[in-house]
């Protein structure tokens, strides 16, 4: 087997894979981006609708656009692409990623590596909803795929479950091709996706959103004709006498997305709420040599945060292949109060120009995001659908860097 030596091997081209693959290259790593399938943009090439880009491009695109874009940084950059291959493992030592092509099997022995991968969608099965098991129930991200890239349409009568962003704009494509929709069904007593999209996506089309409901069972044989849909307690449990039976032959579900990691988790600490790796503010991992960036470290909402952190990440890992990247002292940062996804887990002294980014559990307003005490950010309304980004300064961050652990903590601001 050929073993390829580079400096910087960067697995995944969506918009994080792609931003890190450029910004090593611009650094002047040799640089290779690896993806397993035969397009860039990931994810972004079935988001045909528009509202990415606003941050870095201050302009509003779709997704194809915004890949488009990332796609001619990559050119210039002079990063080389394979494309139609899949990393298998990842090894500490040694050719540290095997890989596979049509033509068979290839390894690669980076300096440095940026994990790129991103997330995929909670399945049908992890739910354990009883009844049937018929054709007619699709992951979002599948039935988007099905409707936006190949062209068909998954069913005439669709209910949707999980009102994230991905689960709203389905919604929206569905109704505008001509699908019914009956119902989107939010477990949650409040929308999971961002406020525009609950807005553009079902008022705009008067699709009804059913707070705190959830699918207690689904019915048919070969095709799904129906599922029963039933209001749930604070404790998410059903409650009884609330069934209604909802007409249906497709059911969608919207319900998370999880980081891939699988080739890596047994080579860093993953973070037990993000699921990604933990990283620093490098977007560095337990393992000096593996950097990671975009949606297998922590599902973020918005891609312009996406592309940001893997130029981060490509840009140091290309500084680490050369033995150019400082390391200061690791300080944990620590949940506090209303606090789920964090990342980094770890701040680094000499991470110049690090961003902090978490989300909260539910909606919460006039609350201030405090940082050890050091940094205290008022937010007039936090949403569990929106990541806040907090970028620290100099004085914050040797400040900040001096401490063993940093709590990172939303209260209510007064
Ligand atoms: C339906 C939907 C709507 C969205 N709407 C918006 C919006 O309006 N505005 C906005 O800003 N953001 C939006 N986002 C979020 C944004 O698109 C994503 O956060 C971002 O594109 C994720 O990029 P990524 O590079 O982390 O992952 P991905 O795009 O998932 O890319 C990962 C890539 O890695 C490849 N890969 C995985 N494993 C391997 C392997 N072992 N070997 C080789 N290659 C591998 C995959 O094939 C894929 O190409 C939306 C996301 C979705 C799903």
């Amino acid at each position: 087997m050929r073993v390829y030596a580079v400096d910087v091997l960067v697995i995944g081209a969506g918009a994080a894979g792609m931003a890190a693959a450029a910004a090593a290259a611009r650094e002047g790593a040799r640089t290779v981006l690896l993806e397993r399938g035969e397009r860039l943009g990931g994810v972004l090439e079935q988001c045909i609708h528009p509202g990415f880009g606003l941050h870095r491009y201050r302009e509003e695109l779709t997704g194809p656009e915004f890949a488009h874009r990332l796609r001619g940084e990559l050119e210039d950059s002079g990063a080389d692409v394979l494309t139609g291959i899949t990393a298998l493992e990842v090894f500490p030592d040694g050719p540290k990623v095997k890989a596979v092509s049509p033509r068979g099997l290839k390894a690669f022995s980076p300096k440095a590596v940026v994990w790129a991968a991103g997330a995929r969608e909670r399945p049908f099965g992890a739910l354990r909803i009883p009844g049937t098991r018929p054709a007619g129930i699709f992951t979002a991200g599948l039935a988007q795929r099905l409707l936006d890239l190949e062209g068909f349409l998954p069913g005439k009568r669709a209910v949707i479950l999980g009102s994230g962003d991905i689960g709203l704009i389905m919604a929206r494509r569905l109704h505008l091709e001509g699908v019914e929709v009956a119902a989107v069904l939010e477990i949650q007593p409040f929308p999971g996706g961002l406020t525009r999209n609950v807005v553009q996506c079902l008022h705009d089309f008067g699709i009804p959103l059913l707070l705190s409901h959830t699918v207690a069972e689904v019915h048919g044989r070969e095709r799904l004709t129906g599922i029963t849909a039933v209001r749930v307690d604070e404790h998410r449990r059903p409650i009884p006498g609330t069934e209604r039976h909802i007409e249906a032959d497709t059911l969608i579900l919207s319900v998370g997305l999880i980081p891939e990691v699988r080739p890596i988790e047994g080579l860093v600490a993953l973070d037990p709420v993000n699921r990604g790796p933990r990283v620093n503010g490098w977007l560095q991992t337990e393992a000096p040599w593996l950097f990671a960036a975009g949606n297998c470290v922590a599902v973020f909402d918005l891609v312009d945060t996406v592309a940001e952190l893997g130029e981060r990440a490509g840009a140091a890992a290309a500084r680490y292949a050369v033995g150019e990247l400082p390391a200061g002292k690791k300080v944990p940062l620590v949940r506090g109060e209303n606090v789920t996804a964090l990342v980094p887990s770890y701040l680094d002294g000499a991470a110049e120009g690090a961003r902090i980014y978490l989300r909260v559990p539910r909606p919460l307003e006039g609350v201030t995001v405090d940082l050890g005490g050091v940094v205290r950010r008022p937010v007039r309304v936090a949403r569990p659908a929106e990541m806040i980004g907090i970028t620290l300064d100099g004085d914050a961050l040797s400040e900040l860097s001096r401490r063993e652990e940093i709590v990172v903590e939303v209260k209510r601001s007064g």
